[in-house]
């Protein structure tokens, strides 16, 4: 089973709107074994965004301070989920960065519409409702980053029997 680390953004959180989304990831038959609600530092926002996410080189300061400031609007919530390849499927259900080219169904797509030039033009990070890992090793990186390992929980779904060899 892969595990993959999901923060609702202050947007998601402000707007009220993270029990629907949780939903979908329920519905799906993820599981949910970590969640907690926190107002994040600079100093961790640093980490999870540039020391594990490369965002600083790959967009430049002014995008980077913009998204840092922004997830700092609000609380967020840090959740991480588990499943069969939870890593992509997750991606695929949280769609494209920018909520203009996010396609519809996903939770950018459903959720947002706006655009990167907007963003910036206010000096903001495009709110885009969530973050989800992008590949496994970002996926493991930052669910060390945001949680010990006493804070992720192990229990059995009903989902489980689906996935496991059945019983004679
Ligand atoms: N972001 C932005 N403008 C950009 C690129 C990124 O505001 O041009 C913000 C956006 O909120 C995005 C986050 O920075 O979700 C991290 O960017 P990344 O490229 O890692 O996209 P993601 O993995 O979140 O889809
Ligand atoms: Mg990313």
């Amino acid at each position: 089973m892969e595990r993959s680390l999901i923060i609702f953004k202050p947007d998601a959180v402000l707007r009220g709107i993270i029990g629907e989304i949780i939903t979908r990831f329920e519905r799906a038959g993820f599981k949910i074994i970590a969640m907690k609600m926190l107002q994040p530092s600079y100093d961790d926002l640093f980490t999870h965004y540039e020391g594990i996410g490369t965002l600083k080189t790959r967009k430049g300061d002014e995008i980077f301070e913009s998204q840092l400031a922004s997830m700092q609007d609000g609380p967020v919530i840090a959740m991480v989920l588990e499943g069969v390849e939870a890593v992509e499927t997750i991606r695929k259900m949280v769609g494209a960065t920018e909520p203009k080219s996010a396609a519809p169904g996903t939770i950018r797509g459903d959720y947002a519409h706006v655009t990167y030039g907007a963003a910036a033009s206010v000096g903001r990070g495009v709110a885009n409702i969530i973050h989800a890992s992008a590949d496994l090793s970002e996926a493991k990186k930052e669910i060390s980053h945001w949680f010990s390992d006493s804070e992720l929980h192990t229990y059995d779904t009903v989902h489980q029997p689906f996935t496991q060899p059945r019983k004679k």
